[in-house]
């Protein structure tokens, strides 16, 4: 691609320009389906042909208030579906755009931070180590840049050092480095473009949650077509007209059948992962958000994490006396550029190697240093040797220079040499907290071959301070408090991850010292450790590992460019978006945009909420069905035909699923929802007894409408039943609500007081506006059927508020007896 300076890049004009002749730069996505479609799958929906059978039939024999009637539940069902839909889908689209991959591209002469898919060809992308490249290309200028093409190609090669005119391909992950890439090909035509062509992506997983819903509501539906099937048949039995059983039969399955579970529940997840998003926590996918209020065990990292991630200089140690000598060394196996900030991190940048350059320039004049000794090669740095060395030009020959962890650098101790005072030194330094690295020389006569790391010399030890992020402490403690055990998981020494570890408040489970495993033991033996240090990234996996089949739900933070196969692992990847990774973020479900742990604390409490709220709605939801069942069979046995008529059993049905069910997803935490341990994995969602709660709420919510139906002893006895069952499952909306006191509420409107007033208002039109009466057959009942419609609501929300409640928010820790 021609026509851009690298010096400057693409001016913003012609990146625009290129946006729209080449398009995005990311993978085709499913079109997005039209409000036409929508309400065409909202129509073919079975329990809606039922009802247009029902309206046919109404319609074949001139009952045209009933058809009339059937005609609104339709429109209205579709439009609660479609809106309910749609808004399921922005949000998940908001969530999409916030998780986006992002990308450093240089335009107008500086270097900034773009979303992936406006990289253009001909953009010059900037890459250091953690990125993802973003788009197909060749290097135009590399610094130790190493690039890992594992993702595309799935064969992890050792990698080789990227030159200028080097192809690099889109998804390969940087290793190493710092390097600028001339973009050729993005979007469907790059690397990543061509290998997803063959896949479509579409969305249609489903979260454990929604399965258990969809199975859930597969066996309710058979027992409601097979009690509705009774109704019909007793009817018939007590001389009813046949057409009008089975529309009153036909209207009840639909009344019954809990069809807007999933959705209520996609709707939960979708508005709960964007107050998620309000409060920093970006998760990438909906089961993610689910599986959040879930999490049983946090592994964390140490450095950025628990600490600050700036590292100071804050002791050393010189074999010789030479703090010169240690300084040049320091220099000189370091990859951070001369003016090199210890406390202002640039990506790319190791924080250890800028303060080591930080804290040499007081010294030795860093360019002049690195001027006169040009590096000949190097073995990079890397998580599992965690050594790094580099050899130069020297005036009698080649100057090789190393540092790294004591253990890695040292030979095995024994004697007194200085390696043995340089050992005793630096484990007396990382008992007090420091983060501690060996530097190492010697002189060869020619460049080196083979053991370039043998035989080289102590010259000096340094002893870098991360001062712990006080809010990593509160985070800790939200986690004891809510029983999520957390693990410190670092590849730092054992002495310095220790300290740390009691600084920011980590303790075992009984308030006992952190328990540090043995760095040399088995996966096995550190399953139960509080730090685990020394830690190789394929021991984070293996640990995940390990952690799962004892049966815990894992979240992990990780951040290096080796973390990704754990992140992913793991049941909840975490990632920092600040200063995190690229690698790590597109690996993690949960981003933290703030970089702050106790974040997380937050994404499991709006988890948790969601969780205790899908099991509101569910109470309430099936309770209802319930008790129009109930009410509907009770009917005849006590000589009343048709407690209900078929249009009436629709418009409650509308009207109490319709809002109230919605609005369950807005009540907010309980407000000792992070003061119980985690639910058990793999609780049903009616677990806790609240199968046996939605049982009694039901059947008294039948028993106050049925009493209603014969003691009121009005005219029209129907028209009070009909209140008196709205009402009451509306006073069991209220009786489940969050015991959050008033004052503790997020502002803004009270969304369930709202709908439940709304719905209110309209149960009482519905039995004194004119027009509603004619339609629905109501007449507006006595001062006494008024009085016993109260108090049955009363009873029944008072019901809801003893029975169920204490069971919609009860702790799923422990095995209950009363499962689905
Ligand atoms: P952490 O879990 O704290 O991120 P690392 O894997 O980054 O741990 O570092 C482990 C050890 O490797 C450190 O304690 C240090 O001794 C050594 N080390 C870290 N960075 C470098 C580096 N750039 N060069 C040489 N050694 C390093
Ligand atoms: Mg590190």
């Amino acid at each position: 691609m021609t026509g851009t300076a690298p010096a400057t890049g693409l001016d913003d004009h012609e990146a625009a320009r290129r946006l729209l002749s080449a398009g995005p730069n990311e993978l085709p996505r499913p079109p997005r389906r039209s409000v036409l479609r929508r309400v065409g799958t909202q129509l073919g929906d079975p329990l809606v042909l039922v009802l247009i059978a029902v309206a046919l039939i109404t319609v074949a024999i001139g009952d045209l208030p009933d058809a009339a009637v059937v005609l609104l539940v339709i429109v209205g069902n579709t439009a609660v579906g479609v809106v309910q839909e749609v808004r399921a889908d922005h949000a998940v689209e908001a969530l999409d755009r916030l998780g986006a991959a992002r990308a450093r591209v240089r335009r107008d002469g500086s270097v900034r931070t773009v979303p992936a898919r406006e990289v253009v060809p001909g953009d010059v992308l900037v890459v250091a180590a953690g990125d993802v490249v973003a788009a197909d290309g060749s290097v135009l200028d590399a610094e130790s840049l190493q690039v890992d093409e594992a993702a595309i190609t799935g064969e992890s090669l050792p990698v080789e050092a990227h030159r200028p005119g080097t192809a690099v391909l889109s998804g390969s992950v940087v290793t190493r480095g710092r390097g600028e890439v001339l973009v050729g090909r993005t979007g469907p035509s790059s690397a990543m473009g061509r290998i997803a062509a063959g896949l479509v992506v579409t969305r249609s997983r489903r979260t454990p949650l929604q399965r258990q819903l969809a199975v859930l509501g597969r066996r309710l539906t058979v027992a409601i077509v097979v009690v509705c099937a009774v109704v019909f048949v007793l009817g018939l039995l007590r001389g009813e007209p046949p057409v009008l059983m089975l529309v009153a039969a036909l209207s009840l399955a639909v009344a019954a059948v809990p069809e807007s579970l999933p959705v209520v529940v996609t709707l939960g997840l979708a508005l709960g992962a964007r107050r998620m998003a309000a409060r920093h926590a970006v998760t990438r996918s909906l089961p993610a958000v689910e599986t959040l209020g879930a999490v049983t065990l946090l592994a964390t990292d140490k450095t950025g994490t628990l600490t600050e991630g700036r590292l100071r200089v804050a002791e050393t140690w010189t074999a010789g006396g030479d703090l010169d000598e240690l300084a040049r060394a320091a220099v000189l196996c370091n990859d951070a550029p001369d003016e090199a900030l210890g406390a202002v991190p640039t990506p790319g940048t190791d924080p250890l190697e800028a303060a080591l350059v930080d804290w040499a320039r007081g010294r030795v004049d860093v360019a002049a240093v690195r001027r006169a000794h040009p590096r000949l090669g190097a073995l990079p740095f890397d998580a599992v040797r965690r050594r790094m060395t580099t050899w130069h030009e020297d005036e009698h020959g080649v100057l090789v220079v190393g540092k790294g962890a004591p253990e890695a650098v040292l030979p095995p101790g024994g004697l007194s040499g200085p390696a043995d005072r340089a050992r005793a030194w630096a484990d007396d330094a990382a008992s007090r907290g420091l983060r501690v690295l060996v530097l190492v020389t010697g002189r060869r006569s020619g460049t080196p071959a083979g053991a370039v790391e043998d035989g080289l010399d102590v010259v000096g030890v340094v002893g870098l301070r991360d001062a712990p992020r006080p809010a990593a402490r509160d985070a800790l403690a939200g986690c004891r408090r809510a029983g999520i055990r957390t693990v410190v998981l670092t590849g730092d020494h054992p002495g310095t991850a220790a300290v740390v570890a009691e600084q920011v408040g980590l303790a075992g489970p009984d308030g006992r010292a952190p328990r540090v495993g043995a760095p040399d033991a088995d996966t096995a033996a550190l399953l139960d450790a509080d730090v685990v240090a020394r830690c190789r990234p394929e021991r984070k996996l293996e640990l995940v590992t390990g952690w799962q089949e004892r049966g815990e739900v894992v979240a992990m933070s990780g951040d290096g460019v080796n973390d990704g196969p754990a992140l992913r692992r793991a049941d909840i990847g975490v990632a920092m978006g600040g200063r995190g990774t690229e690698v790590a973020r597109q690996a993690a479900d949960l981003v933290l945009a703030d970089d702050d742990l106790g974040t997380v604390v937050a994404a499991v409490e709006e988890g948790r909420r969601i969780h205790t709220n899908v099991r509101r709605f569910l109470a309430y939801g099936l309770a209802g069905g319930l008790a129009e069942v109930l009410v509907m069979l009770a009917g005849p046995l006590v000589g009343v035909a048709l407690p209900l008529l078929p249009g009436q059993i629709l418009w409650i049905n509308l009207l109490t699923h319709g809002l109230p069910g919605v609005a369950f997803g807005t009540e907010p935490a309980e407000p000792d929802a992070m003061a119980a341990p985690p639910r058990r994995p793999g609780a049903s969602v009616l677990a806790g007894g609240l199968w046996l709660a939605v049982l009694v709420v039901g059947a008294v919510v039948a028993a106050m409408t049925t009493a209603v139906l014969l003691l009121v002893g009005d005219p029209d006895p129907r028209s009070a039943a009909f209140l008196a069952l709205g009402l009451a499952q509306l006073g069991v909306a209220l009786g489940l609500r969050s015991h959050r006191p008033r004052d503790a509420r997020p502002p803004g409107p009270d969304w369930l007081l709202v709908a439940v007033g709304g719905a209110v208002a309209a149960q009482v039109a519905a039995v004194t506006l004119g027009p509603l009466e004619e339609l629905l057959r109501t007449t507006t009942p006595s001062p006494a059927g008024w009085a016993a419609a109260g108090i049955g609501a009363v009873v029944a929300a008072v019901t809801a508020r003893l029975v169920a409640r204490p069971r919609v928010t009860a702790p799923l820790h422990q095995r209950s007896t009363t499962e689905v």
